[in-house]
């Protein structure tokens, strides 16, 4: 039986995130039976080499021992109960503890629903409704965020989806990535009327686009000087650059901030949290609605808090920056002796090369990259048992468990895979 094929019969595109269906690299998805380590393994049992992580919660790779038994034994003692755990407390207790904007925290089921609500409590605090988002930063897909946005949207060339009325995009406002003055262009357009900036601080739905130095600095002093909230979208680099994501990286103090992927270890779960003061409008405690039968889901907390006991220790994210370095610093040397002068975007665990010259710093850069020459470079790498995300406009992830061997080997793919373009 082609999975494939019957798949397509029963759910759209046969698949239940669109960019997994291959469809801007052309050929078929590859169905996956089970994962090791930096390993996956397709339905006839072949192996290939992950850099997709799950689209980046998976730092620790693929069912990471302790991962796993945390889950296992959640799951012995209920798999869910509709009220308070002890669970739920650690977990919070370790995001507050190590992200310094964070004061309090929600969990939710997905990064769209942390970013959904987080947009909320903003406009309820600030008694405002219009929101700024960038150009090509992916919020997830509530409506009114599915304006300009990248991943899916931005793969299948449709920034900004039908049945999403007018009604709602009208107050999201579309600033372009790395540059200020289009924000404070927005603000004076609308003076009085903007809630909050919402951005990705490493833009990684457009591929990987590094904010230039200074600019989310600016970014926060503009805010707080115009009274707007800034709202950080950590769903990919949270604990991902930092056991306090961006916001101790680039040591800026958002009033909000969203989570997802690596928070849940592998299972649902996103969250949102800042200043006190703010998250205090949340009901119960507050008159801001916003609830959740799964929330705080035992099985996914044990995950959670199985993973970021690692992934907060001392040291955990040196070694994940130098093995990265080393892959980064190969792929370097790849291009230069093939000479070829791609951008090449890359921070931490996380990177991207676009197919076009020079510098990609903008949505306007990213979008000028050859598509076509990087879904040959994808099948390139895939033919040589390596998985990359199947879109232009995602970031290559890499997990403490990718090994010495696993970056040699990779390194020496990346070369073939350029040199056949
Ligand atoms: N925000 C960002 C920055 C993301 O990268 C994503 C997902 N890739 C989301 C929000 C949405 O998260 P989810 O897919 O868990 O709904």
């Amino acid at each position: 039986m082609n999975l494939f094929e019957e798949s397509k019969k029963y759910i759209p595109g046969g698949v239940n995130s669109p960019v997994r269906a291959f469809g801007s690299v052309g050929g078929d998805p590859v169905f996956i039976k089970r994962a090791h380590g930096s390993k996956v393994y397709d339905i006839n049992d072949k192996e290939y080499l992950d850099y997709i992580c799950s689209w980046g919660p998976l730092i620790l790779g693929h069912a990471d021992e302790d991962v796993v038994n945390a889950v296992v034994n959640a799951a012995k003692n209920g798999t869910s109960f509709g009220a308070p755990t002890e669970l739920e407390l650690k977990l919070a207790k370790k995001v507050v503890e190590n992200v310094p904007s964070m004061d309090m925290v929600r969990m939710v089921n997905s990064g769209t629903e942390a970013v959904m609500s987080a947009i909320r409590v903003a406009r309820a605090y600030t008694e405002k409704d219009k929101i700024i988002k960038f150009e090509g930063c992916y919020h997830g897909h509530s409506d009114g965020l599915l304006v300009k946005a990248g991943s899916a949207a931005l793969t299948f060339g449709q920034p900004s989806s039908p049945g999403v009325p007018d009604d709602y995009a009208k107050n999201t406002l579309v600033a372009e990535y790395n540059n200020l003055d289009s924000v404070k262009k927005l603000v004076e357009e609308n003076k009085g009327e903007v809630a909050a900036v919402i951005v990705e601080p490493v833009a990684g739905n457009m591929g990987v686009v590094l904010p230039k130095d200074g600019f989310l600095k600016d970014l926060e002093e503009f805010c707080k000087n115009e009274g707007i909230l800034l709202i950080f979208d950590e769903v990919i680099t949270g604990f991902r650059l930092a056991p306090g994501g961006a916001g101790e990286y680039f040591d800026v103090d958002a009033d909000l901030t969203t989570m997802g992927k690596i928070i849940g270890g592998g299972l649902p779960v996103g969250a949102y949290g800042g200043k006190k003061e703010i998250m205090e409008m949340v009901s119960p405690t507050g008159p801001v609605t916003q609830a959740g039968t799964l929330s705080g889901n035992p099985l996914a907390m044990a995950a959670g808090l199985a993973t970021l006991d690692k992934v907060c220790a001392p040291g955990f994210h040196k070694n994940l920056a130098e093995k990265s370095e080393k892959l980064w610093q190969g792929m370097r040397d790849n291009c230069r002796r093939l000479n070829v002068n791609y951008a090449f975007n890359t921070i931490e665990s996380m990177g991207c090369l676009f197919f076009k010259e020079g510098e990609v710093t903008s949505f306007k850069e990213a979008t000028s990259s050859d598509t076509d020459k990087f879904a040959k470079f994808f099948h390139g790498m895939l033919k040589q048992g390596i998985t990359i995300a199947p879109s232009q406009f995602e970031a290559t992830f890499v997990s403490d468990k990718h090994s010495d061997e696993d970056i040699e080997y990779t390194i020496k793919a990346h070369y073939n895979a350029l040199k056949d373009l």
